[in-house]
């Protein structure tokens, strides 16, 4: 088998390490991947977003499968163009994409098939009605950007000031671009959050491990948001009775609305919760893995993702393929100084020769490119370092005592990942 993954962060690199160890496949290309896919996939310098191009890409080299990392390219109809063809790819439609492109959309949609999530207080595209619409609601209020605005378009605001001037700057300034011209106001909720992933053909569908993510940049939860600094998966993270609730109330009304509504899902779907006191609610749907949450996930399959992807484009899922390592994992991200505001690129990174062979830990790349000999940073999140173990203790001791060794200018990284159970004893530090 030959597979195209497209996208070029560390999700992208835990796809393409672990689409690699099948006996199937024969040859992985990366669009546009980084300095580690390198390693791994033969890279080809083609923006994920751009589908004529990519489009072109494939009929130039034939794959017999691709796999979609990112969303831009599925909010772009990349798996429109290509199921035009008759290619293979995993990935939804456009028009089922919708579930994340368009945050409203996605609302209407959970309260037409009465899904449990956030009371709604309206959309708005009008900026005049939005003002209007903060004398009628409760504080905290949610308020989000109807489009991609590159996870910059939601914020939880305590008051009134704060939500005008949000209103002000992403739809009268346009400062987040045109995913900005709508906006949503939504009631707040309350409790921990749980990213429930699955894989589905639009028929049959399979779980994911559970993963938690860690999206603030410092310790304890402070500090500005990120794309994600770590993430970790453990089996009792979900208990029995909550998967079951999630899945009954949550992931086949989800799957069953689809099709009554005669759209098609196949790909990743996840599945945003809050696990509120009145039960788990959808905060959120995005149409792919989580990412750092990918990295936390592969480490733990045991199965040929390459089988079942294929599968999965052929509409033939075999959800008791899906085996997985029982205990834990956990991703821990190293990142550029400053980030996730300004940060400076081209710091070399260092020791990372034979990492994974004398720690057992894979180390993804999200931000690295090759620079002669040299390995150098090239965004935020640079590496995620990641590992698998028995229990998440030895998960993440594992994890941070590979990422004790790595060195660049600036880096840093959380101590705290797979907190609140306090289990972290952070090395190096
Ligand atoms: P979203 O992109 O919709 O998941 O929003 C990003 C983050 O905003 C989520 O991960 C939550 O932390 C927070 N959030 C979104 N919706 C709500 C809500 N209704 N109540 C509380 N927090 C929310």
């Amino acid at each position: 088998m030959k597979i195209l993954v497209i996208g070029g962060g560390g999700r992208e690199h835990a796809l393409v390490w672990k689409l690699k160890q099948s006996a199937l496949v024969e040859k992985i290309w990366c669009a546009p991947g980084n300095g580690g896919i390198a390693a791994d996939a033969e890279c080809v310098a083609r923006d994920g977003g751009d589908v004529p191009a990519i489009f072109a890409l494939a009929e130039k080299i034939a794959p017999g499968l691709t796999v979609v990392g990112p969303e831009l390219p599925l909010v772009h109809g990349i798996s429109d163009a290509f199921t035009a063809r008759h290619w293979k790819i995993v990935g939804p439609l456009l028009q089922a994409a919708q579930l994340e492109g368009s945050k409203i959309y996605s609302k209407q949609f959970l309260l037409r098939h009465a899904i449990p999530t956030a009371k709604m207080y309206g959309a708005f595209d009008s900026v005049a009605d939005a003002y209007a619409a903060l004398d009628r609601v409760a504080w905290p209020l949610v308020l989000k950007a109807d489009g991609l605005c590159a996870g910059k378009g939601v914020l939880v605001a305590k008051d009134k000031p704060e939500a005008r001037a949000f209103i002000e700057r992403v739809m009268e300034k346009g400062e987040l671009g045109p995913g900005g011209q709508r906006m949503l106001l939504e009631e707040a909720l309350e409790g921990d959050e749980l990213s429930f992933i699955i894989l589905t053909d639009g028929h049959r569908y399979a779980p994911m491990v559970p993963t938690r993510d860690h999206k603030r940049v410092f310790d304890g939860n402070a500090g500005p948001n990120t794309g994600g600094m770590g993430a970790y998966s453990s089996d009792d993270l979900l208990p029995a009775g909550l998967r079951d609730t999630i899945i009954s109330t949550i992931v086949e009304p989800t799957l069953r609305g689809l099709a009554r509504d005669g759209v098609s899902y196949q790909g990743f779907l996840y599945v945003g919760l809050m696990l509120t006191k009145a039960g788990p609610k959808v905060l959120e749907f995005n149409c792919r893995l989580g990412d750092p949450e990918a990295q936390a996930i592969v480490v733990r399959m045991d199965f040929d993702l390459a089988e079942v992807l294929a599968d999965v484009a052929d509409a033939r899922l075999d959800p008791a393929k899906l085996k997985w390592k029982s205990g834990a994992s956990a991703c821990v991200v190293l990142a550029s100084g400053g980030y996730p505001g300004k940060f400076d690129v081209g710091k070399t990174i260092s020791g990372l020769t034979c990492i994974e062979a004398y720690t057992g830990v894979s180390v993804f790349h999200a931000g690295t490119r090759r620079h002669g000999d040299a390995l150098v940073t090239s965004g935020g999140r640079v590496l995620g370092v990641t590992a698998a173990a028995a229990s998440i203790q030895d998960a993440l001791q594992k994890a941070y005592d590979a990422a004790a060794r790595i060195h660049f200018e600036g880096m840093h990284y959380r101590k705290d990942i797979g907190a609140p159970a306090g289990r972290l004893k952070a090395v190096g530090d």
